[in-house]
């Protein structure tokens, strides 16, 4: 089934986003004026920081409202843009004091807690690296990753030291300062947090930092196999603020919430540093996903902008509720979506529960920031990730019979999607893993192990990792495509398909169903969805085999590990599942 084009010619949202007009913007685009909206350091040099906190304070907007912090009880905390330039400073003071060197990493293994956000940037003002942890991780990834990322400070709390550093600390043989947030009954050598920040000076000279200086230490995802160490410089600024004008709509005073937990690099690009280059009041919830308390929020906070994942989403149309009946969502003007393939299904429910459809966006932890995106205004065709990012070459290329790697235009075609290198937020390196890091390049061209294919108006549409493409009876199919049918159906709420080896076909596809609320799994119901994939994708695409499935497994961001599903059917080693997340094994 195909939903229909959602037009915004014409609308409102369209004639006053920031980008109106997306083929003039594709013409006149120059990362160099993209550039030239940030003010770079007094004297020379970039810095995340600085861009995201002080130049705004230095224009005369310290005492606007920053961060919003609710706590699980409801508690509120509100920082202004002053505030921050003051406590990011104390911050990079103390780890002047501490002895920590520019490009040393620090590590935060916190929750949504505002020391994150002042450990972030302040470490970044003093020309430190920062990575952030989930906060869910076992000891062992938090290992994995430290010892990788060879930290030298972890900001954390009393509780989670004990769990989970207190049983490796003895291996992690850089890690100089451990920093507690909160109750500091910790390590006989941790420091406190607050109190140390209270001892320190409130204004720093931002470390002189080049835009090619790194930054940021983000670890993917781990959906496909070992989580890589994306390494990203402070240039990346100029990347997370134009792509939160554009694909985000992001504007000076807008409310922002941004759903993505800061364990992971959207919880960092667009968690933090994009809504503050823009001038935005970032909204942060200590709380978990809860469905009434997340309209709530929406509604007692008046966000204009909300970024979130197809996860959370679907989670939400599973309760059936009407927010749009229930709760004052008039403030609402976007909503954007990332990280899975956001089915059509979701961005048609989007416009139906909330007046507003879900603009879907693709990029990695390898991209730094959004490189496709359905903008704000151009039509919406349901399911497709939408066209590049102004200054975005993107292309659906394939290898040629003498190996090279050549963009193909037909659209029926499926490729690997592809990107010209030298965008400022692109990666430079996986830590440790040059030969890999240089794989991922050839011919002039990013290889990002997506496969997608391009219509004829440009428009991106998924079709599913290269790894979890199933080739049956000669045909290439992708998981995405054969989900997003099940999904159709009224009492499926999420879906995840794998191919599995067969002697005829080479692989056939079986499907992982988790049913909506109150929907009881019945032979019945199972032969009911076997017949209404087979109607909508022919019996050669359409899974041969479906089983019910309470939870599927799935990543700490909210990634559906296909990968897994697999090997567990295969009686295969499961490989690494440090981000799997524990109530969906
Ligand atoms: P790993 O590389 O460790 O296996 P990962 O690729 O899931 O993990 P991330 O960098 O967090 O780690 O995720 C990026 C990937 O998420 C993309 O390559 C793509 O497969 C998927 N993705 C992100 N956004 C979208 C989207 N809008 N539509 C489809 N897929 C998306
Ligand atoms: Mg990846």
């Amino acid at each position: 089934m195909s939903f229909a084009t959602i037009s915004k010619t014409g609308t409102v949202a369209a004639a006053s986003a920031r980008l109106s007009d997306y083929g003039q913007a594709c013409r006149s685009f120059s990362w160099e004026a993209a550039r030239r909206q940030l003010n770079f350091l007094p004297g020379g040099g970039l810095n995340i920081a600085f861009e995201a906190i002080d130049r705004h304070v230095d224009a005369g907007k310290g005492s606007r409202l920053a961060l919003r912090w609710i706590g699980k009880d409801n508690s509120v905390r509100d920082f202004t843009y002053g505030d921050l330039k003051s406590a990011t400073s104390r911050f990079a003071n103390f780890l002047n004091k501490l002895g920590v060197r520019r490009g040393e990493t620090v590590f935060t293994l916190l929750g949504r807690q505002p020391a994150l956000y002042v450990t972030a940037l302040g470490t970044l003002k003093a020309g430190c690296v920062f990575s952030p942890l989930f906060s869910a991780f076992g000891p062992e990834p938090v290992e994995a990753r430290m010892s990788k990322g060879r930290g030298v400070v972890l900001v954390t709390t009393a509780d989670l030291y004990r769990k989970k550093v207190a049983p490796i600390r003895d291996r992690l043989t850089a890690l100089r300062h451990v920093i507690l947030v909160g109750d500091t009954s910790g390590p006989e050598d941790a420091l406190d947090f607050d109190a140390e920040l209270a001892r320190v000076g409130d204004t720093y000279e931002v470390a002189r930092t080049q835009p090619d200086d790194v930054a940021l230490l983000h670890f993917t995802s781990g959906t496909t196999g070992k989580p890589k160490g994306a390494v990203h410089v402070h240039g990346a600024v100029i990347a997370h603020h134009i792509t939160g004008q554009y694909a985000l709509d992001l504007r000076d005073g807008d409310i922002f919430w941004c759903t993505a937990d800061p364990g992971w690099v959207t919880g960092t690009s667009y968690g933090i540093i994009a809504p503050f280059t823009n001038g935005a009041t970032l909204i942060v919830d200590e709380a978990e996903f809860d469905g009434p308390r997340w309209f709530g929020i929406l509604q007692d906070q008046k966000v204009t902008v909300w970024y979130t994942a197809p996860t959370a989403i679907r989670m939400l149309m599973k309760l059936g509720e009407k927010p749009r009946a229930d709760y004052d969502l008039s403030h609402l003007r976007f909503m954007a979506s990332v990280g899975e393939p956001l089915n059509a299904e979701a961005v048609v429910w989007g416009v139906e529960a909330f007046g507003l459809p879900f603009h879907d966006n693709w990029w990695q932890t390898e991209t730094g920031g959004i490189m496709i995106a359905n903008f704000a205004a151009m039509d919406i065709k349901p399911g497709s990730m939408g066209r590049p990012l102004p200054g975005i070459d993107a292309a659906i290329v394939r290898r040629s019979a003498d190996n090279h790697i050549e963009p193909v235009s037909d659209p029926t075609l499926t490729g690997e999607l592809a990107l010209r290198p030298g965008w400022p937020s692109m990666f430079r390196a996986y830590l440790d893993e040059d030969e890999r890091y240089r794989k991922c390049f050839a011919d002039g061209w990013y290889l990002s192990g997506d496969l997608a294919t391009m219509d004829a108006d440009g428009y991106f549409w998924f079709v599913g990792r290269s790894d979890d493409v199933i080739k049956s009876a000669g045909h290439l199919i992708g998981p995405f495509e054969v989900e997003s049918v099940l999904m159709e159906h009224p009492a499926v709420a999420e879906a995840a398909v794998i191919g599995l080896p067969d002697p005829m076909a080479g692989e056939i596809v079986k499907a992982f169903v988790a049913l909506k609320r109150g929907v009881t799994p019945s032979d019945a119901l199972r032969k009911e969805l076997l017949g209404h994939a087979r109607r909508h994708l022919g019996a050669a695409v359409a899974p041969r085999e479906i089983v019910f499935a309470e939870n599927l497994p799935k990543t700490r961001s909210g990634k559906i590990m296909r990968r897994l599903l697999k090997a567990r059917e295969l009686g295969l080693p499961e490989g690494d599942l440090s981000t799997l997340e524990s109530d969906t094994k």
